[in-house]
C-alpha cells in the first residue's frame, strides 16, 4: 500500500489517445504541489475530464506520465492510489438510505459523532435538523427531497469526513440559491484546506479561491497562472 502522502502530483508531457491518431491530450505538463488547488477551465472537449480520467488511473497516458509524490501511478497499487483520491462528482451521487449512510459512505468505520462533525464543517447540518428524522431521514436515489445545493453540501461531508489527499471535484453547474451558494463557497474553503485539488470550475468564485488556474484548448495548456495574472 502507498504509505500516507503528501498530494504531490506531477503530470509530465502526457499526450492521451481514447482512439489511435486522435489526441484528447496533447502533451500536457502540470505541476500540483501538495495542498495546491488547481482549476482546470475550457471549453467543452477541451480535455479537462480526461486529465481527471488519468489522474485516477482510468486510463494510462499514451506518452508520458503522471506521478504522485514522485512515484509514477503506473507503478502504485490501483486500490491504493484510489484510496487516497476523493471524487465529488457534478452529478452527486446519493443512493437510497439515510442521510448519515450518504455522509458515511467511504468511511463506513466513521461514529455519529463524526459524521456531525463533518455536517457542520460543511455547513450541512441545518437542514439536515430541519428534515423529518435528522440524520435518519431516508433519501432515494432519484428522490427530490434534496435540492442540487443540499446534494452538494453531502458530498462535501463525505469528503471531507473520507479525508482525501487528493481531491477531484466536478463542480455542479446547476443553478443553486445564493444562500446556499454562499455556504457552498464556504465549505468549499474548508475542504480544499491541507489537500490537493483539481476543481473542474464552473463558477467565478471558485475559480478566484484556486491557487492555479490551468486553461486548456482542444488538448493543450493555452493559459496557466493565478487569477490575479490571467
Ligand atoms: P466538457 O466540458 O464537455 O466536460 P472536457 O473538457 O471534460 O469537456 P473531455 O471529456 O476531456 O473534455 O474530452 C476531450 C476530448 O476527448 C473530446 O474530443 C472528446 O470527444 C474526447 N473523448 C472524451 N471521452 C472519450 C471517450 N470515452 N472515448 C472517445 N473520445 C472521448
Ligand atoms: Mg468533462
Amino acid at each position: 500500500l502507498m504509505p500516507s502522502i503528501k498530494g504531490d502530483v506531477n503530470i509530465e508531457q502526457v499526450v492521451f489517445e481514447y482512439e489511435p491518431g486522435r489526441a484528447a491530450l496533447k502533451g500536457i505538463s502540470l505541476h500540483a504541489e501538495a495542498g495546491q488547488s488547481i482549476a482546470l477551465v475550457g471549453h467543452t472537449g477541451s480535455g479537462k475530464s480526461t486529465i481527471i480520467n488519468l489522474l485516477c488511473r482510468f486510463y494510462d497516458p499514451t506518452q508520458g506520465r503522471v506521478l504522485v509524490d514522485g512515484f509514477d501511478i503506473r507503478n502504485v497499487e490501483l486500490e491504493s492510489l484510489r484510496s487516497q483520491i476523493g471524487i465529488v462528482m457534478q452529478d452527486t451521487f446519493i443512493f437510497s438510505g439515510t442521510i448519515r449512510d450518504n455522509i458515511r459512505f467511504g468511511r463506513l468505520d466513521a461514529t455519529d459523532e463524526e459524521v456531525e462533525r463533518a455536517a457542520k464543517a460543511v455547513h450541512a447540518h441545518d437542514f439536515i435538523m430541519s428534515m423529518e428524522n435528522g440524520y435518519d431521514t431516508e433519501v432515494q436515489e432519484r428522490g427530490n427531497v434534496l435540492s442540487m445545493g443540499q446534494r452538494q453540501l453531502l458530498s462535501f461531508a463525505r469528503a471531507l469526513l473520507a479525508d482525501p489527499r487528493i481531491l477531484i471535484l466536478d463542480e455542479a453547474t446547476a443553478s443553486i440559491d445564493t444562500e446556499t451558494e454562499l455556504k457552498i463557497q464556504e465549505a468549499l474553503k474548508t475542504l480544499l484546506k491541507g489537500r490537493t485539488s483539481f476543481i473542474i470550475a464552473h463558477r467565478l468564485s471558485t475559480i478566484r479561491y484556486c491557487d492555479k488556474i490551468i486553461v486548456l484548448d482542444h488538448g493543450r495548456i493555452v493559459e496557466e497562472g493565478s487569477h490575479e495574472q490571467l
